[in-house]
């Protein structure tokens, strides 16, 4: 059984040395996969992240409200478990010598990388990185506030994105700022992903909050302040952008086999299809195209990716063969301000049943949920909680293949 493992092949022992397991990216999926690895193995292990403090990032919508965030420090959550904590980007992977180098000068070989550098909104339309803001970071957040907070009474404000970010981040800022104008501007119907009740909820959702809807537009340009739109000019006085995410482009620059969102091509095991020494987690990662229809960026994705990357690398330390990932949801949650939500129920599948919870409830069960993020990163400090946790359905693999959704609520 040994005989292929990791050890074996690298005469570890011989050479009296550790396998060394580099972890770039300390989101949702670089978390999981690091603590897992830390308490589970002898290896040394280096996380590489830019930031000391963990970003929730499924609450930048709360951040951007002038809400005040908990923070949450990766050094603390790495305590005591022995992993080398370097705070800098990674600006370049050499594959091939399997090296990683850091912003600070420093050069890390490495055995093996997990790769979970997340993704950014997607900005690549003419004239978003000079005329609208767009909720990429903590900073953004801030900023994003202070705007509003300058804007006279009835302005014009436009969030562009129907996505989760953008119905999140507009019904967020409508509640604490009912004074502006709200128009969330989305390419597709929401027509798909929801129970057709649970759609009627959302719907009447956004009436009650003052926000139109305006569907099947197509942003072409962004300029000072109007949108270019196949449907004509809207005029703005602040934008939002929530367009869709684009993962990070490291991989691309490194010449790792990437798709055209910069996602790292993976086999079902979730190893570079370029280079199998590198496991890929979370945003960053493009399983095979069966996978496709059913798994989106999301942190309800990075965290079981995570742990099943670990999970694969430490099968290997031990010469085991690596697992597909098995995974579906079982719900979709989305926050309609701070008192309302939706939790619609999901078919293993990824097909909305006629069940759902809305309301108080739902915002509650929306927020246990984002708590329970960072509460699975503190409990994984001790033991293999996410293994527990997630329901025995969602281990089961995916056998059809099903049309591909659009971006639900
Ligand atoms: C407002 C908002 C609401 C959301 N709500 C939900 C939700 O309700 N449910 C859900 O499932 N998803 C939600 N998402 C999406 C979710 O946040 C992401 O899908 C998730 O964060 C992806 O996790 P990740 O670990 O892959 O990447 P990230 O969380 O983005 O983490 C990537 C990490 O890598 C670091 N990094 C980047 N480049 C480098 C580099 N070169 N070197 C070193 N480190 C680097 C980053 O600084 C970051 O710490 C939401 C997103 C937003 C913006």
């Amino acid at each position: 059984m040994t005989n292929n493992s990791l050890f074996e092949q690298n005469n570890f022992k011989q050479n009296n040395r550790r396998p060394r397991i580099v972890v770039i990216g300390g989101g949702y999926a670089g978390m999981s996969s690091v603590l897992r690895l830390a308490r589970n193995s002898q290896a040394e292990i280096h996380l590489v992240n830019p930031q000391e403090r963990f970003v929730e990032r499924i609450r930048l919508h709360e951040a951007a409200s002038g809400r005040n965030l908990r923070t949450f420090m990766i050094p603390t959550l790495l305590r005591g478990k022995g992993v080398i904590f370097h705070q800098a980007w990674a600006t370049h992977i050499d594959w091939r010598a399997r090296q990683v180098t850091l912003s600070d000068g420093t050069t890390l070989g490495y055995d093996r990388l997990v790769y979970s550098l997340g993704s950014q909104i997607d900005r690549t339309t003419p004239g978003v990185r000079d005329h609208a803001l767009a909720l990429e970071d903590l900073r953004a957040a801030t900023q994003i506030t202070a705007s509003l907070d300058a804007l006279p009474l009835a302005s014009e404000v436009l969030v562009v994105g129907g996505g989760l970010t953008g119905t999140e981040l507009v019904f967020e800022l409508a509640e604490r700022y009912p004074h502006l104008r709200w128009t969330l501007v989305a390419r597709e119907a929401y027509d798909r992903g929801y129970a057709p009740a649970a759609r009627e909820y959302f719907l009447a959702g956004l009436a009650r909050r003052g926000i139109t809807l305006r569907t099947g537009i197509t942003v072409q340009a962004v300029e000072a302040d109007h949108l270019v739109t196949q449907v004509g000019n809207m005029p703005f006085a602040l934008c939002l952008w929530a367009g869709s995410f684009r993962a990070a482009t490291l991989g691309r620059e490194s010449g790792l086999a990437v798709n055209e969102k910069d996602q790292l091509l993976v086999d079902e095991t979730m190893r570079s299809l370029t280079s199998p020494e590198i496991f890929v987690a979370g945003d960053s990662a493009a399983l095979p195209a069966s996978y496709q229809p059913y798994l989106v960026m999301g942190c309800k994705t990075a965290m079981p990716m995570g742990v099943h990357a670990a999970e694969n690398l430490l099968g290997e330390l031990r010469g085991e063969a690596p697992q597909p990932l098995r995974y579906t949801y079982m719900v979709t949650c989305v926050s309609l301000g701070r008192h309302d939500g939706l939790i619609q129920v999901l078919q293993p599948d990824g097909e909305p049943v006629s069940k759902f919870l809305s309301g108080r409830s739902a915002a509650w069960v929306k927020e246990i949920i984002c708590r329970f993020t960072v509460i699975t990163l503190q409990l994984e400090r001790h033991f293999n909680f996410y293994d527990w946790f997630i329901p025995a359905r969602s281990q089961e693999r995916i056998q059809e293949q099903r049309p591909a959704h659009g971006h639900g609520l």
